[in-house]
């Protein structure tokens, strides 16, 4: 098996590294590389340097306003924005909605959405999990009834993340409570956040930080053809999203920026004298969990080499088991190797402001609270018992 890259790919990367180390803003970079939260502008700016150069949605079909690039050249194009330090793109809008609206979304949606969603005007959140729906998500109860020309929505989602940043959201809600199963009874909608009837809570999660949301709908009016595709059909459309989320949610090249980062703070924090990365049990683990993410960084291209042919199948539940598992992975290292120093919480490391008595090195600050995040990775997009259990069942067990 050859794994190097024909030269046109090698000038494409050097292309592309340029124009990211040129225009990718000083402040945002340094953010990234020491693992400090993003603030909304952060991502709108750095969405709209790459709509300028025409690179804001790699994935998109030219037809819609993608660069028409190869599989290869968008897997390059991933993995050298991450190890630049580039923020990863707010998932919602461009690559889990957009492949529903090319599939099923009307004309008028299409055109309207999606030049939208590109320079993220438009910031979509992904009402699907409930209070009572979760890993069993076909039980939701949020309603949706035809009134006239309007939809009437009532309902309470959870988990909502971003939506304290987002303009838009794509709900998914029962349409036909006696249909004869309660997939069949599902419908998904699209529409703004700020119509009248809806209330954005906080949840603030373990790391102290506000990435989540409650929202709830109180007789909420949307007009007719805020419905995408057919009604009822929202269950087929809800899997095609979430395979395009399982995917993503791999997050091949920010995991390679990690083990680059945790590399480097083992190579610096000394054990006896000797660098710890050389101490021969701790270099077996980072060594262990490179293998991981090299495997897995070759089951991604060669499932991203299938899609346009197949949606993607069993092998996104796969992709999202292993990396969500080497996340967390890299951020437990990160721990170990920084040690008591990496324990206390530091919120004001986190927002780039650092402790005014750290007990550690500066890379320290931030640690804490990215482990207690990265424990999310497991749980949304479909809880990883839940995949195992798809995947059990596509292999008849
Ligand atoms: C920080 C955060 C952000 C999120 N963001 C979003 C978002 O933006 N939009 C959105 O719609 N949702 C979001 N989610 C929701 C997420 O998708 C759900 O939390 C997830 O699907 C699990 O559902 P649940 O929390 O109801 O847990 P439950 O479904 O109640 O599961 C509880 C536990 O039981 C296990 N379990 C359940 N059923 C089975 C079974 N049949 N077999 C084996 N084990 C089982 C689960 O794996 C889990 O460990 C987010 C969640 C979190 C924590």
């Amino acid at each position: 098996m050859d794994l190097t890259y024909p030269d046109e790919a090698k000038s494409f990367a050097d292309e592309v590294r340029a124009f990211v180390r040129e225009k990718l803003p000083h402040a945002i970079r340094d953010k990234v590389m020491n693992g400090r939260e993003l603030e909304r502008d952060d991502n709108v700016a750095w969405q709209r340097i790459l709509h300028a150069r025409g690179w804001a949605t790699p994935a998109w079909p030219a037809e819609y306003g993608g660069p028409g690039w190869t599989t290869l050249q968008r897997h390059m194009f991933a993995e050298i924005l991450s190890e630049e330090g580039a923020p990863a793109f707010i998932p919602f809008g461009q690559e889990m909605l957009a492949p529903v609206l090319f599939a099923v979304g009307s004309r008028e949606q299409q055109q309207h959405f999606l030049p939208r969603i590109a320079t993220l005007e438009y910031w979509f959140c992904q009402g699907f999990s409930e209070p009572g729906a979760g890993s069993d998500l076909a039980s939701l109860k949020t309603r949706a009834v035809l009134e006239g020309d309007q939809w009437v929505i009532n309902g309470q989602k959870m988990w909502t993340s971003t939506a304290q940043n987002g303009t838009h959201i794509f709900l998914l809600a029962r349409t036909d409570p006696a249909a004869p199963k309660p997939q069949m009874g599902i419908s998904m909608f699209i529409f703004p956040l700020a119509v009248p009837g809806i209330t954005v809570r906080p949840i603030i999660t373990m790391d102290g930080e506000h990435h989540t949301n409650e929202v709830f709908f109180e007789d909420v009016r949307v007009p007719k053809d805020a419905i995408i595709g057919e009604p009822n059909k929202g269950w087929d459309y809800a899997k095609l999203l979430l395979g395009h989320e399982r995917t993503t949610i791999a997050r091949v090249g920010q995991s390679k920026r990690q083990l680059k980062r945790l590399k480097k703070i083992a190579g610096e924090e000394m054990v006896d004298g000797v660098p710890l990365l050389e101490t021969p049990s701790f270099r077996d683990k980072v060594a262990a969990l490179e293998i991981e993410l090299m495997s897995l960084d070759l089951s991604v291209l060669r499932m991203i080499a299938g899609e346009g042919k197949n949606a993607p199948g069993n092998e996104a539940n796969m992709v999202k088991i292993k990396g969500s598992e080497i996340q967390q992975r890299v951020t437990e290292l990160l721990v170990e190797a920084v040690g008591p120093a990496a324990l206390p919480y530091d919120r004001a490391a986190m927002h780039g402001a650092g402790s005014e008595d750290p007990i550690g090195p500066d890379y320290a600050g931030t640690l804490a609270a990215s482990y207690f995040m990265t424990r999310v990775v497991t749980i949304y997009g479909g809880s990883n018992e839940i995949q195992r259990n798809i995947l059990a069942k596509s292999l008849g067990l």
